[in-house]
């Protein structure tokens, strides 16, 4: 490979100096190739040249004339500078003013030939282009800036859009013609990929025949090309991950046999759905391979995870293995452990419960049973891993609700040398281009059905102004004996104001609308033993009226409840709000969803209850989030493990990621990565796509 042009620090480039390359390296410009793959973000055709004569105001237009009288005038308001050009072509002159640019009076001289872009304004003194952008016309029309298809870069620290442009030109201009490509030739021959150099040159600066919404939608050859190159190169980092992986092998491999299957047919209360039975069936077929599975399990509120998860424990306790069962709360824990010690009361296995408020005596012995293999499956929070338990013959971990922690908790393993099997669970569907990067080392199953009876929420949006006409409502379940949920959004930076009001809300609840009922208060500080109480009396049938914040939103299963108020609806997020609401609708009852929203409320929160009231499906709901939130904040959180990308946009681009993971994972199946593909992986892969290394 000869030296490779694009590593060249731009300082090298011709027209920087020390002080723009350091200009540039702020704003994480340096080498040649992170300015050439640095995508413009929209593209604007100024090619077509109009006559001044039928310039209409209102629309951007470009002319080309020559420049007839130049001047600059200062006015008295302010001191305000304001340059004025009058341009003129064959058909006729217009008016250029520009305010506070007075060093243009030394750059735009009379009898220049200039290319002028921008707004055409009409106001009491006639059109003209305010503040429109400019080239001077040298003896190539084809110019940088104007009298083209022209790329728009982002604004970044020092770095203006313009000058980027110009940056780019030059640093293509001194491209060599031959530059070295990273994806195989079959690949790109096989998938008609534009040759690299011709991609970046296209992508920058398109010829004018190129359709301008084309660009701006980024499907042209050159675009697909470059994010190809870029989600390509990350799956590759993945697929052999995933391979390497593949050949680490587990201690303990269960197997299954008839008496294992009338066990598992023992314990359960009811039929299995169809997508249950897909779900089990996939999870033993890995348990019975000799790789540690590493699986993730989707499925909505109420599709029924619990029981399949339970049906793979049963598998590996038959196998004489152990398994740990972790919850994100202490709360969903509790629960858990209620749910299966209640499956497996007639069972020879030993459940246990382990939590940051089990007594300190109490957790000595569980050590104790843990360590001797007397307890067959545990119980407890994420804490289970982390902290110092030893396990006799650990076989299968379930994380549920949390799924990236998932991928923490697998690396914690292994640094312990574990390699059991892993389950991960989770209701939060993961839109399949997300699942295509952070989850891409995973195996995906999916309950898309539910257990039968299940009606869906119905689910209302209303103004804060009708909450008398919901409060029948709510009177309406409970005196059919129903339970309530109302839940208030804990939002960070107002906790204790958000707490005040759901603490009042609870006392007027109680005091002035349902007297008759008992309402409790829950929320996120209260003592674990506290909240614990609390819970119990709710699924009990006890507290009639559950107030609380939103750590209610994962798992609790409380059939009973057939009704939920969600106050400050605007607040929440889409994929939020459908996990809240999934909290009724799990008995036979029907159930309703409230979201109680405060004007004003902006287009997006409009949109995003909307979206909620017309339907149920959690993978179209998923999608639509992403839609309105974008990927970064879709998670929430910035250690979701989305890649750092330059060209490719996980939203827009979804079927180019399809295709690059596709061809990623065929490529490593295939045994067909390349010596400078192999490089990239070992060398570049983590730093490239900002990837911390976990695991
Ligand atoms: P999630 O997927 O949200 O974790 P759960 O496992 O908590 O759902 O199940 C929700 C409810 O549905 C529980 O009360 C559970 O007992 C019940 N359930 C699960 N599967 C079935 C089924 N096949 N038939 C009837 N009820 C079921
Ligand atoms: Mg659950």
């Amino acid at each position: 490979m000869s030296t490779d042009f694009l590593q060249t620090p731009l300082q090298f480039l011709k027209g920087v100096g020390p002080r723009k390359a350091a200009d540039l390296k702020r704003a994480g410009l340096v080498t040649v190739e992170d300015l050439c793959y640095r995508l413009p973000f929209r593209y604007e055709d100024r090619s077509r040249m109009q006559p001044i004569a039928s310039l209409r105001p209102g629309a951007k237009a470009a002319v080309l004339g020559e420049i007839k009288s130049a001047r600059l005038s200062i006015t008295r308001r302010r001191g305000f500078k304001i340059f004025n050009a009058v341009v003129s072509d064959a058909s006729g002159a217009i008016r250029c003013t520009w305010m506070n640019q007075a060093y243009l009076a030394d750059i735009l001289h009379p009898h220049l030939q200039v290319v002028i872009f921008g707004d055409v304004k009409l106001d009491s003194t006639g059109l003209h282009f305010l503040n429109p952008e400019y080239e001077l016309v040298t003896e190539d029309i084809t110019g940088v800036h104007t009298g083209r298809i022209v790329p728009f870069y982002e604004k970044t620290g020092m770095v203006t859009p313009n000058m980027q442009r110009r940056l780019v030109r030059s640093a293509l201009d001194q491209l060599p013609p031959a530059i070295p490509d990273i994806l195989p030739a079959d690949l790109r021959a096989r998938l008609q990929l534009v040759p690299r150099r011709t991609a970046l040159e296209e992508s920058h600066f398109p010829s004018n025949e190129a359709s301008i919404a084309t660009l701006n939608a980024f499907r042209t050859p050159a675009q697909r090309r470059l994010i190809f190159e870029e989600f390509f190169l990350f799956q590759i980092g993945h697929a052999w991950r995933r391979h390497a992986a593949g050949t680490e092998l587990k201690p303990f491999v269960p197997k299954v046999d008839d008496r294992i299957r009338a066990a598992a047919a023992k314990i359960l209360p009811f039929k299995l759905t169809p997508g249950q039975r897909q779900a089990i069936r996939e999870i033993v077929d890995d348990m019975r391979r000799p790789q540690p599975m590493h699986r993730l399990l989707q499925g909505d509120v109420g599709a029924g995870k619990t029981i399949v998860a339970l049906l793979a424990a049963l598998v590996a306790m038959e196998n004489g293995l152990q398994v740990a069962f972790m919850a994100p709360t202490e709360i969903l824990a509790a629960q858990h452990y209620a749910t299966i010690a209640r499956l497996l009361s007639q069972s020879r296995f030993r459940v246990d419960l382990l939590t940051g408020s089990t007594p300190g005596l109490h957790k000595h012995t569980l050590h104790a049973h843990i360590e001797r293999g007397t307890t067959n499956l545990i119980v407890g929070t994420h804490a289970l891993v982390q902290e110092g338990i030893r396990f006799h013959k650990l076989g299968l971990v379930i994380i549920d609700e949390q799924h990236r922690f998932g991928v923490v908790q697998r690396a914690a393993l292994r640094a312990k040398g574990l390699r059991p099997d892993v389950l991960l669970m989770t209701a939060t569907p993961i839109p399949r281009t997300l699942a295509l990067t952070d989850y891409s080392e995973l195996d995906v199953s999916k309950i898309t059905d539910m257990p039968p009876g299940r009606q869906p929420v119905r689910t209302l949006v209303k103004p804060e102004s009708r909450r008398d006409e919901v409060y029948q409502l709510v009177r309406g379940h409970l005196d059919a004996g129903r339970q309530a949920y109302v839940v208030y959004p804990l939002v960070e930076e107002s906790e204790k104001i958000d707490l005040k009001s759901a603490t009042e809300m609870a006392d007027h609840l109680q005091h002035e609308i349902f007297p008759a009922y008992r309402v409790a208060l829950l929320h996120g500080r209260m003592k674990p033993d506290a909240k614990e109480r609390i819970m119990q009396a709710f699924a009990a049938g006890q507290i009639h009226i559950l107030v609380s914040t939103t750590v209610v939103e994962v798992g609790v299963d409380v059939p009973n409840a057939s009704i939920m108020i969600v106050e400050h609806a605007e607040r929440f997020g889409l994929s939020q709000l459908h996990q809240l609401r999934g909290r009724v609708g799990r008995g036979p009852w029907e159930s309703v969803g409230v979201l109680l929203y405060q004007a004003p409320w902006t287009d997006e929160a409009r949109e995003r209850l909307k979206a909620l009231a017309t339907t149920n499906d959690g993978f179209a709901i998923a999608e639509r989030d992403l839609e309105l939130r974008g990927p970064g904040d879709f998670f929430g959180t910035r250690q979701s493990g989305l890649p750092k990308l330059r060209t490719g946009d996980l939203v827009r681009d979804r079927d180019i990621m399809e295709e690059a993971h596709r061809e990623a994972r065929q490529l490593v199946a295939d045994g067909g990565l390349t010596p400078e593909l192999q490089q990239f992986v070992d060398e570049r892969w983590e730093q490239q796509f900002g990837l911390i290394e976990v695991g």
